[in-house]
């Protein structure tokens, strides 16, 4: 996880529609303010055609890099990805298998802060509805009261620096151990899923693949002995026009591999502290 800085302009789905809606939404729940708190009612219709409109989507995407916000994974070759409720929209666990409070953070559906794109695995297999804070009795349970009593126990992408929390042993993620951190740590790599296997493999390979580029960059043809040259352009199996190129490609990758484009930005940025980061 890395912070997330989402553009300031607000896609107009969620300030006209969204907005719009929002009204009806707490005049609904004004008017029927114990039913909505019951067990699997259904009486807040928060709709997926404003929240998951394609310019709010695309706006996501494009803010992220393409990349989850929770595993900094790039998917989209292989999933359409989910718009992301940070504060769930319709109801809240605050034990990971506990009981579902209704009515959940409806009047935050529409909230462009509360919004960002992830895998379906990290949303869907793990967080799912659980947000856990520090002190339960302290969540707003409707629009009329203030969310700045919460102490929530998961990292917001767009607010907090998850390095706050979180740290990389080479591909392996571990809650830092200062303070309260660790309380904060485990609870977000429990509720992403950050240490599920497949992701610890794939960032693995990422970093396995990244010290061929960082070894790739380091190489200076015009300073080798002839002898070290022909080796090296044996190896690549390239020309030295070829070779020349391939390096200056591997320089340009190495500078930016942690920069907030790049994939699992937050474990490059542990594992080389001396990368630039944008
Ligand atoms: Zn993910």
């Amino acid at each position: 996880m890395i912070r997330i800085r989402k553009r300031s302009t607000v896609p107009s789905t969620l300030t006209k529609v969204g907005n719009a809606d929002l009204i009806l939404l707490k005049a609904t729940y004004i008017n029927n303010s114990t039913a909505c708190q019951l067990p699997r009612n259904k009486l807040l219709k928060i709709k997926q055609a404003i929240y998951g409109d394609t310019l709010v989507k695309q706006a996501l995407i494009d803010d992220q890099h393409e990349k989850c916000c929770y595993c900094e994974s790039k998917f989209a070759a292989t999933g359409y990805g989910d718009v992301e409720h940070f504060r769930p929209k319709g109801g809240v666990r605050q034990d990971r298998r506990g009981p579902l409070e209704k009515p959940g953070y409806y009047w935050l559906a529409y909230d462009w802060n509360n919004l960002f794109f992830s895998c379906e695995i990290c949303n869907r297999r793990y967080k799912r509805n659980w947000f856990p804070l520090l002190n339960p009795t302290l969540r707003a349970k409707h629009h009329g009261q203030s969310l700045s009593r919460e102490r929530p126990l998961l990292s917001d992408p767009g607010h907090t620096n998850p390095s706050r929390y979180l740290k990389f042993n080479k591909h392996v993620v571990t809650a830092k151990s200062v303070s309260n951190s660790v309380v904060r740590g485990k609870a977000c790599i429990r509720a992403y899923g950050l240490d599920r296997k497949p992701l610890n493999r794939r960032r693995e390979e990422f970093l396995d693949t990244l010290k061929l580029v960082r070894f790739a960059a380091s190489l200076d043809l015009n300073n080798m002995t002839p002898a070290d040259l022909q080796t090296v352009l044996t190896d690549l199996a390239m020309t030295l026009a070829q070779a020349h190129n391939y390096i200056a490609l591997a320089r340009s990758v190495w500078s930016e591999a942690a920069f907030d484009k790049s994939e699992y930005a937050g474990m490059i940025r542990d594992n080389f502290p001396q990368l630039p980061r944008r």
